[in-house]
């Protein structure tokens, strides 16, 4: 049977219209198909090159765009089906460009959770390699974020980023979303002459005056890392092939923060072989973007919470230029086999952190995840999906982004630390080494990196890591390697004597006899510990190594030696918010407010307003704070904020 009339069985259609935001199911739609969380036929036909024509108009809020699909038909298809959601679409042709012919198309109705949005299904011939589909975006476009004005640096010019992954790209492109549908991609962009437009493809250095762009990825990449910024941006320079996009106002904070990039880079490609991307890029975000970083390719996304003015949050950066190698040059084939991305991509920031600044600094950064994973493990457990701390997910009808959890990056990166402990380093880096060569610009599943891990690094030989356990069983293996820090284990000693009541922040004072001119005077010397004596991560652990509330005249006494109430870091505040708001510390709420109104990144958002959530008294408080947020937020961290408020 044609694909074209198995589909029209299956679905009930509404030719050549858009379909209303119907409740009607055509969930099992994806069941034939490659993936759980994509309509496409991309076993029938998939694109190989997508050409994109964009026009920007901030005063609509719109994109205007033209999707100019090439495609290799590999199984004589009659229909080449792509994902859409929250898009108008208006048109459809084949051919190429001023000879095209108009196609008929039709649109399915949304899945029963309306989170794979709807199938576009053209009808083709065999002969027909080239798809061109005109469309608009609309305010359901929720991978884009427009920022007027008022929300960036400079408050002069509006901004707008988008935000793909995980199945968010069909948001403003229609496309074949799967992550296993790995293309190259070109575009010509039209934003406002005042205005630069950015892509995660090959950047023009200078700005156009004309407000045209034309941007090249002539490697392939799957389909969530295409991404577009457009905005008041000037690039600078740090070597021949790094260097970073921001507000002009942010330029000299960004480069002090940035420094060590090219080292960084230097470091990555000696652990693991050749930067395959050329150019390695930051583009420096307004707050409202819901991530750290996002490593769209040649050029990573970057939330201006990591710069902190002390670079002790520069792992973010090691983590997206990681994601070079693993994510980006190997991808998860499916959003099941997530930890594919990250556990190896957190494995290998940590090792490039450990280059740069030493295995103490690498450590602690893992010790401060682990203690992230122990609360996430507990949550995952008492939740309607316990199966969810499996390395191998099954996300099949539900949003991917229920995957993005620590069980991913940090039990994934454990399971590797654990490897490498069992085999040695050196033979563990050589696996991977191999392993990113050998799948280079392609994708795998769990099932195939298990294959590839016994036959190339376990060799049938007895290991004592039970990797299936890891993979397909709930919680945390016994049998794991440990890591220990000492200075953490400080902190922990000052938290338990601070919070039984002594205060160890108190200056010491004592006498020492000297010899001046001939007679002996006795010196005063004060000691006191002071918040420069510990790095970032030691100070999110010594609050949480404090009882899990405390009494309020203590974090009094601890904002008054530290300042906390008022930090600038959003991981300190993250865990000095928590305390407070558990404490019960009413005060705390004018700084948590302006925090929720300065920043989107949804890992801080989310916490604090689950908390908030979580004490009756300051319910209507989160309400509040959120109803008149609301709209700074992208898309990603206020649907999650919007479900956790209304249960
Ligand atoms: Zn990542």
């Amino acid at each position: 049977m044609k694909l074209f009339t198995y589909i029209m069985l299956i679905l009930v259609l509404t030719s050549c219209s858009q379909e209303s935001k119907n409740k009607s199911s055509t969930e099992n739609l994806a069941d034939p198909f490659l993936d759980d969380h994509s309509y496409s036929n991309l076993k029938e036909i998939k694109t190989r090159h997508l050409h994109l024509d964009l026009d920007i108009n901030f005063e609509s809020k719109k994109i205007y765009g033209v999707a100019r699909h090439r495609m290799i038909n590999l199984n004589k298809a009659d229909t080449a089906i792509f994902d859409i959601k929250g898009l108008e679409i208006q048109k459809v042709t084949t051919g190429e460009r001023n000879t095209e012919i108009e196609a008929d198309f039709v649109i399915g109705k949304y899945d029963k959770d309306s989170i794979l949005g709807q199938p576009l299904l053209v009808k083709i011939n065999v002969d027909d390699s080239i798809i061109n589909i005109y469309y608009k975006t609309t305010e359901y476009s929720e991978a884009l974020d427009w920022l007027d004005p008022s929300l960036t640096s400079s408050k002069i010019h509006p901004f707008l980023y988008t935000q793909g992954q995980a199945i968010l790209t069909r948001t403003w492109i229609p496309i074949q979303d799967s992550p296993s549908n790995r293309i190259t991609y070109s575009a010509d962009v039209k934003v406002p002459a005042k205005l630069r437009a950015v892509m995660s493809a090959k950047n023009d250095k200078k700005r156009n005056p004309t407000g045209l762009y034309h941007f090249e990825m002539n490697k392939s990449i799957p389909c969530y890392l295409i991404a577009l910024a457009v905005g008041d941006l000037a690039y600078s320079s740090l070597s021949e092939n790094t260097g970073f996009f921001c507000e002009p106002e942010l330029s000299s904070r960004c480069k002090s923060e940035f420094i060590d990039l090219p080292k960084m880079l230097a470091v990555a490609e000696k652990i693991y072989g050749k930067y395959q991307w050329e150019q390695y890029d930051l583009l420096i975000l307004p707050y409202s973007f819901p991530f750290g970083g996002m490593e769209n390719p040649m050029l990573t996304f970057v939330n201006p919470t990591i710069i902190t003015g002390d670079r002790s949050l520069i792992s973010v950066v090691a983590h997206e230029l990681a994601h070079s190698w693993s994510g980006n040059l190997v991808s998860n084939k499916s959003w099941n086999d997530f930890w594919i991305n990250e556990g190896f991509t957190v494995y290998f920031e940590h090792r490039i952190m450990e280059e740069l600044y030493g295995k103490e600094i690498s450590d602690i950064l893992a010790l401060v995840e682990i203690y992230e994973l122990d609360d996430e493990l507990r949550r995952i457990k008492e939740s309607k999906h316990p199966e969810d701390s499996k390395l191998l997910l099954n996300l099949k009808y539900r949003n991917p982004d229920e995957g993005v959890t620590d069980i991913a990056y940090v039990k994934g990166s454990w399971l590797l630390k654990s490897l490498e402990a069992e085999v040695g380093r050196k033979n563990f880096d050589l696996f991977l080494t191999n392993y990113f060569s050998t799948y280079k610009f392609s994708t795998i599943s769990t099932e195939e990196f298990i294959k590839y891990l016994n036959k190339n690094l376990l060799n049938g030989s007895k290991s004592s890591i039970n990797v299936d356990e890891w993979i397909n069983k709930e919680g945390l293996p016994t049998n794991k390697v440990e890591i220990v820090s000492e200075r953490l284990n400080v902190m922990r000693n000052l938290a338990e004597s601070f919070g039984a009541g002594k205060d160890v922040f108190a200056p010491k004072i004592t006498y020492r006899k000297e010899k001046v001119k001939g007679k002996v005077r006795k010196r005063k010397i004060i000691e006191q510990l002071k918040k420069e004596d510990f790095i970032t991560q030691e100070w999110q652990m010594f609050i949480r190594y404090l009882p899990g509330t405390i009494t309020v005249d203590k974090l009094e006494l601890l904002d008054k030696y530290f300042s906390f109430n008022n930090t600038q870091n959003a991981e300190i505040a993250l865990d000095w918010f928590s305390l407070c708001i558990k404490s019960g510390y009413d005060e705390i709420l004018p700084y948590v407010e302006r925090f929720l109104k300065k920043v989107g990144r949804r890992k801080f958002v989310l916490p604090i307003y689950e908390l908030l959530n979580e004490q009756s008294k300051y319910k209507n408080f989160a309400k509040s704070v959120f109803s008149s947020q609301k709209l700074f937020y992208h898309a990603v961290t206020r649907n999650s904020v919007e479900k956790l408020l209304q249960n």
